[in-house]
């Protein structure tokens, strides 16, 4: 195994031979380190820790977060650019990314002097790992929870069930969203930092995914687990808005340029592929029904990547400019399912069996529908604008 670089690179300062620097770094670690762990993770079927120390000591787990956080305090639409080439790598090693350089936003912007100490300045250092824990088998995502706190003096007892939790066995602690006893609709839903084991929780490894091999996801099941009230982030009845509130967009953004990465990376697969193979006597690049195919590809990620990076700069200049990033994650994942199936077809039958890079990358793509909102979410948001504006 190549060895692992010991110290992190140094932070960029935000000016720009730093931080092409830093993409040119990045490239390079994708295209080598990003390969070499696609194979051992899709062979082994299981992230070792060796991965996240990886990325840890190359500093990629804090790009995103402010310095005086410990972060490298890369601006968003710059982190975007990173994030797409991070996404162009396996599913397993974009999902640690995004998550690490993602979940420290609602924890900074809630927590107590305290709690920062406790867990963001841990989580952002790398030495401590955050699930995001709010979908639910039995109600809809968002208002709709029905996992409850019960309050006792100054501890909470937490009863209910989450599912699909990407990290939830392997996590430190949960940002658990739930409700107060007797509460509907989103007052009186609570934000609670809890470990994923310990007196009334149980966390189950899901059975493995169509896509993201490795990637652990748990169900969890709580049964008056005790959580310090200490450990609520914001108020009582702030729960959704700390989950969502100002986190959201920047997630649905993020999300999107991975969908954007993913796109790419299925394109290159399929020009190689194009140019490489022969039937009847010529290159399939050179007939124009594939080469019309690459044209459709090719822009659909460049006005997806272009979208994004619009919404980006919208909502970095106007927090309130929501539409933008659920648009944004809506074309960029359409995009990327039609991309992955045109490379898919480009590749014929043999794209379709394994070790084919484009088999997994089609298989990986299918969960960004999922993640942070599907279609039918974004419209929601979308025409909730539309129609208020
Ligand atoms: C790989 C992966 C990782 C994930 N990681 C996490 C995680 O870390 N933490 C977490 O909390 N969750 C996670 N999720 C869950 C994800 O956020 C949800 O799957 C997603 O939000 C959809 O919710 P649901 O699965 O409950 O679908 P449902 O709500 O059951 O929806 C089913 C279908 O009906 C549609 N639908 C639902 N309600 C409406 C409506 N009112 N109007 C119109 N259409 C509707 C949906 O769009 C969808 O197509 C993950 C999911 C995946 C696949």
């Amino acid at each position: 195994m190549t060895a692992v670089q010991a110290t992190p690179s140094q932070p960029p300062a935000g000016d720009d031979p730093d931080f092409a620097a830093l993409k040119a770094e990045v490239g390079e670690y994708v295209a080598t380190r990003g390969e070499y762990w696609s194979e051992r993770v899709e062979r082994e079927r299981q992230v070792p820790d060796e991965l996240w120390d990886e990325l840890r000591d190359h500093g990629y787990l804090s790009l995103a977060a402010p310095a005086e956080y410990g972060g490298r305090g890369v601006p968003l639409t710059r982190y975007l650019e990173l994030l797409e080439l991070f996404s162009t790598s396996h599913g397993s090693l974009r999902m640690i990314i995004h998550v690490c350089n993602g979940v420290w936003r609602p924890i900074a912007a809630h927590a107590t002097a305290e709690q920062r100490e406790r867990f963001l300045l841990p989580l952002v250092a790398g030495e401590i790992k955050v699930a995001f824990a709010l979908t639910e088998p039995n109600a809809g995502t968002g208002a709709d929870i029905r996992s409850s706190v019960a309050r006792d003096a100054d501890t909470y007892f937490l009863t209910g069930e989450k599912h699909l939790i990407t990290f939830g066995t392997v996590a430190d602690y949960l940002l658990v969203i739930a409700r107060m006893q007797d509460t509907t609709g989103a007052k009186g839903t609570v934000a609670l930092l809890t470990p994923p084991r310990g007196e009334g929780v149980e966390a189950t490894l899901m059975p493995e995914s169509m896509g993201l091999r490795g990637t652990d996801h748990a169900r969890l099941l709580f049964q008056r687990a005790p959580v310090p009230v200490a450990n609520r982030l914001g108020e009582e009845g702030e729960g959704l808005s700390v989950a969502l509130g100002g986190f959201l967009a920047p997630s649905r953004l993020s999300l999107a340029m991975t969908c954007v990465g993913l796109a790419h990376r299925a394109l290159d697969e399929a020009v190689a592929y194009a140019k490489r193979r022969e039937t009847f006597g010529r290159k399939l690049a050179e007939r124009q029904a594939i080469a019309f195919k690459l044209a459709e590809m090719a822009t659909d990620v460049q006005a997806a990547r272009a979208l994004v990076l619009s919404a980006a700069e919208a909502w970095e200049r106007d927090a309130d400019a929501i539409a933008e990033p659920a648009m944004a994650k809506l074309f960029a994942n359409d995009a990327l399912q039609r991309v992955t199936d045109a490379a898919l077809d480009i590749h014929g039958g043999i794209g379709y069996f394994s070790p084919s890079p484009i088999e997994r990358v089609y298989r990986d793509a299918r969960a960004q529908r999922f993640e942070e909102g599907t279609a039918e979410v974004q419209k929601m948001t979308i025409a909730r604008e539309l129609l208020r504006r």
